[in-house]
């Protein structure tokens, strides 16, 4: 169809809409006809492939042939066991798969666009997947165009439509019918489309096509893109990879040790790849998504919606949050607290001043049904100070008197608003904005300097000033621009407003101090009045910079590159510098969160590590490009998000460190123990049963321990250090091989003495030291007692319940028939626990000596 083609009357009708839209019935009908607006996304893997790619490991794959071949050989009990255990690891991981995807899919939810729309006549904002060809849609600058569209009414309306046609410069969209028919979709003026950006004006369309019937549905052109892999777990598939094939060498030497020894060829096979499948970090890459997408579930429950997975994990590595003023800092509710209309100016209409008259005029402040007030919180609080004026007046009615007919919407780059309105035979244009840019559209003859000097006052106080301007003309410039309109006007007066600080943006500040981590203020608003609030809430101190946009125009990059850390207070930047900003920081090698809430904001938001749009306030193109949302638009959560990324960060350091450990432990002791003439130590079942059980249940409890105490008192980490710096390397060997000393002293001892149980003893010991080592790991820095044993119960559930198994293993009569164990003495349990409590002790006393170093190390620092 060529809708372009066609006039909009033909279009309301030939898609059964109206000027009111469609009504709700025929609505749910054309959604049950056509469905969904939506995207597909690449094709969902159903339940059942996720549960058999927890098999694809080729390792898995290795297991189960040998335990067949040895099955046919031999004892078919051997077999049975090993794949019940394989297949208890795959339902394992892919019940955590599973739920990490389904929290992820729950958040992707709440992120949904919405679309305005037209139903019934009544406006109406709906989840754009719910939008049907037909449905009368309402845009305004920022949105994203929620389906292919045919405007019919547009103010100043243009479109970004680089995603579909590659031209960056954004189109100028009109409601009038195309003559010509054959027309290329970048030259449909008449036409919006699916995913482009609105960056200016107003529209009304009517949807034509949705889903992927749309343009971008057709070239199939995917912007949800795959999730790709964060920069964690790429590391960790490339390390897992290269440690692989020293296990796989390994295994291969205990092999041929075994055989040498004389035990069965089968026999040592089993073991040898039972230890290789134990050994083998393959699902670690997976653990971390886990552990990254409970963190996000997490991190929405305080506020902040991640959008980009990696986003959790580098959080924590901020250096540099910087922060809009308005909303963000503050509170956004502005109150008018002083006005001056301008004396000398003796045009007055409906018995006011113009001021007033402006005040009730140009802004986009709607009243909805039950009489409140929505919109812009600096329109907002004008027309609450017009009402206060003019309690018997209306701003509805005297916008009927004085109907609109043209306007310049609001830019965060000019900082000016006009609008035009029907005057007896004239026009009367009202522009309202920064003072800067009133003034310097008013016409010869005016006292600028006073003007500004008088703004300055008020702002130095903390006062956001807004000034006014007008003029009456016989006819609309052509064409129709800022250029040409806002220009020659009369100045009307100026009207100042407070915005408190939030109160929660100090202590939040403060937190960041502590943290090393700098907060750095960007605001549209006049430098003294961004400089008061700054210093407000403790973001400007005394041998910190201010730094207006002008001034950043004019710097060299190289004097803007030595400042750029001093500087605390950007103000009267326009979005565009804020790239600048993000590139500079980051050449200093920081790690830069920006927040965001325009349209001009997106680009800035992209390229900083962690972009932050506004829930509440923000555009819907703000929050396509950022990584973060946050759903109160408060600044402090932004800080929060900071320390939650810090533990997830730190709590998946923990449970790598965990899990590396033990399957050096593993290793060591398998290999060790032929080596110093101990028989092989261990069953193919034991290695596994550790590797499920031991390993597996703990291991992830571990993601859910809390912050450690210093955590926003130590500076941030870089994202390019190792996941083992800190000593974690040296950690995972010492312990591991402290671990399999214990308990081939255990495996001598036993043989050594009574001997009928010392491979029972051995898996025992093995076992134990693991939880052992769990509990001791669970805080870096604070010995377990002082943190507390209750204060991670998942944990703490985790090691009874493993602790219990493992009794049941080793006491309970079938488990003995399969697990080959015999019950042990008391004797013998209670020397197994001791010894499995000296890997506890001894990773307590790490701590003890890693403080000591540390204390030196600040000593001599301070000395
Ligand atoms: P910020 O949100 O950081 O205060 P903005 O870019 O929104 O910055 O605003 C910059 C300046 O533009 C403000 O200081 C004010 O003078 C002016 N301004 C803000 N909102 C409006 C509006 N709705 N109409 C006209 N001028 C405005
Ligand atoms: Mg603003």
């Amino acid at each position: 169809m060529n809708w372009h083609h066609l006039p909009a009357d033909e279009v309301i009708e030939l898609t059964g809409s109206s000027t009111n839209g469609l009504d709700s019935d025929s609505a749910a009908l054309k959604l049950a006809e056509y469905g969904p607006n939506e995207l597909q996304e690449k094709k969902k893997k159903p339940a059942w492939v996720l549960f058999l790619q927890q098999f694809k490991d080729f390792m898995i794959l290795v297991l189960m042939a040998a335990a067949i071949i040895a099955g046919i050989a031999g004892d078919l009990t051997d077999t049975i066991i090993i794949m019940v255990i394989v297949i208890l690891n795959a339902v394992v991981g892919f019940i955590q798969e599973y739920r990490a995807e389904k929290a992820m899919e729950a958040l992707k939810k709440i992120a949904a666009l919405q679309a305005q729309v037209l139903r019934n006549g009544k406006p109406l904002a709906l989840p754009s997947a719910e939008l049907v060809p037909g449905d009368l849609v309402l845009l305004e600058a920022g949105n994203v165009v929620p389906a292919d569209l045919r405007f019919i009414e547009t103010f100043s309306l243009k479109i970004d439509e680089s995603a579909l046609t590659g031209e960056s410069v954004p189109a100028e969209k009109t409601e009038k019918k195309m003559d010509e028919i054959d027309l290329s979709i970048g030259d449909r003026l008449n036409m919006g489309f699916k995913s482009t950006l609105v960056t200016n004006g107003r529209a009304k369309g009517i949807v034509i096509a949705t889903g992927m019937q749309t343009e971008i549905g057709l070239i199939a052109r995917m912007l949800q893109q795959d999730e790709a892999a964060t920069p964690l777990q790429k590391r960790m598939a490339d390390f897992g990879r290269k440690l692989s094939y020293i296990i796989l060498f390994i295994c291969l030497l205990l092999f041929v040790i075994g055989l040498l020894r004389g035990e069965k060829p089968l026999n040592m096979l089993l073991i040898s790849i039972s230890l290789a499948v134990a050994a083998i970090p393959e699902a670690l890459p997976a653990l971390i998504t886990i552990a990254l997408a409970r963190g996000a579930k997490r991190l929405v429950k305080k506020n902040a919606l991640i959008r980009k997975l990696p986003a959790v994990e580098t959080l924590g590595s901020v250096t540099y949050i910087c922060s809009d003023k308005t909303g963000t800092l503050t509170q956004n509710k502005m109150k008018v607290v002083q006005v001056n209309a301008d004396e000398n100016n003796q045009f007055v209409m409906e018995e006011m001043p113009l001021l007033n008259v402006s005040m009730a005029l140009n802004h986009d402040v709607k009243e909805s049904d039950n009489k409140t007030l929505l919109g812009d919180p600096t329109e907002l609080a004008l027309v609450e100070y017009f009402n206060e004026q003019h309690p018997d007046k209306s701003f509805a009615a005297m916008q009927s008197v004085l109907p609109r007919i043209a306007e310049l919407p609001f830019d965060s780059d000019r900082k000016c608003m006009t609008t035009v309105h029907k005057y007896k035979e004239q026009f009367l244009v009202i522009s309202k904005g920064a003072v800067e840019s009133v003034t310097a559209a008013l016409k010869e003859g005016h006292d600028k300097t006073s003007i500004l000097k008088q703004a300055d006052e008020w702002a130095s106080n903390g006062i956001r000033v807004i000034a006014f301007g007008y003029k009456c003309v016989d006819a609309l410039p052509e064409p129709f621009s800022y250029e040409s309109v806002e220009t020659e006007l009369i100045f009307a007066g100026l009207a100042g407003m407070i915005d408190p600080p939030r109160e929660e943006a100090k202590l939040a500040i403060e937190e960041c101090k502590a943290a090393g981590i700098r907060v750095v203020m960007i605001t549209g608003d006049h430098p003294a009045t961004a400089s008061a609030i700054a210093k407000q809430i403790g973001i400007l101190t005394k041998n910190d910079l201010v730094m207006t946009g002008k001034e950043l125009k004019a710097i060299s990059p190289e004097d803007f590159d030595e400042q750029v850390e001093k500087i605390r207070v950007y103000a009267r930047v326009s979005p565009e510098q804020k790239l600048h900003i993000v590139k500079a920081l980051q050449q200093k090698n920081h790690f830069v969160s920006m927040t965001g809430d325009g349209v001009n904001d997106a680009p800035s938001l992209k390229s900083s590590n962690i972009g932050v749009a506004m829930g509440i306030n923000g555009t819907d193109v703000s929050k396509e490009a950022a990584h973060m949302i946050l759903l109160d638009d408060n600044f402090a959560t932004i800080v929060k998000a900071v320390k939650e990324g810090r533990r997830i960060y730190d709590n998946i350091r923990k449970f790598v460190k965990y899990i590396m450990t033990c399957n050096g432990a593993e290793i060591w002791t398998l290999f060790l123990a032929p080596l110093i003439g101990l028989p092989i130590p261990l069953l193919p079942i034991h290695i596994l049963w550790i590797n499920l059980v031991t390993d597996g249940l703990p291991g992830l409890a571990l993601a859910g321990e809390k912050e450690e105490r210093d955590i926003m008192s130590r500076p941030p980490r870089s994202t390019k250090e190792s996941l083992f710096a800190d000593g974690i390397g040296y950690h995972i060997v010492w312990v591991g091989l402290l671990m399999a000393g214990v308990t081939l002293g255990i495996q001598a001892w036993s043989i050594n003495h009574s001997g009928a149980h010392w491979q029972t003893m051995v898996f025992t010991v093995l076992s134990l030291t693991q939880l052992g080592h769990v509990l001791a790991i669970r805080s870096d820095r604070q010995y377990l007692f002082s943190q507390g044993i209750f204060s991670n119960l998942e944990l703490l559930g985790a090691v009874l319940l493993t602790f219990i198994l493992q009794l049941g293993v080793i006491y309970l009569p079938f488990a003995n028939e399969i697990f080959k164990t015999q019950p042990l003495t008391l004797q013998e349990l209670i020397i197994c626990i001791a010894a499995s409590a000296i890997v506890f002790h001894a990773v307590e006393f790490e701590k003890f000596i890693k403080q000591k170093l540390n204390n030196r190390k600040k000593n001599k620092v301070g000395a």
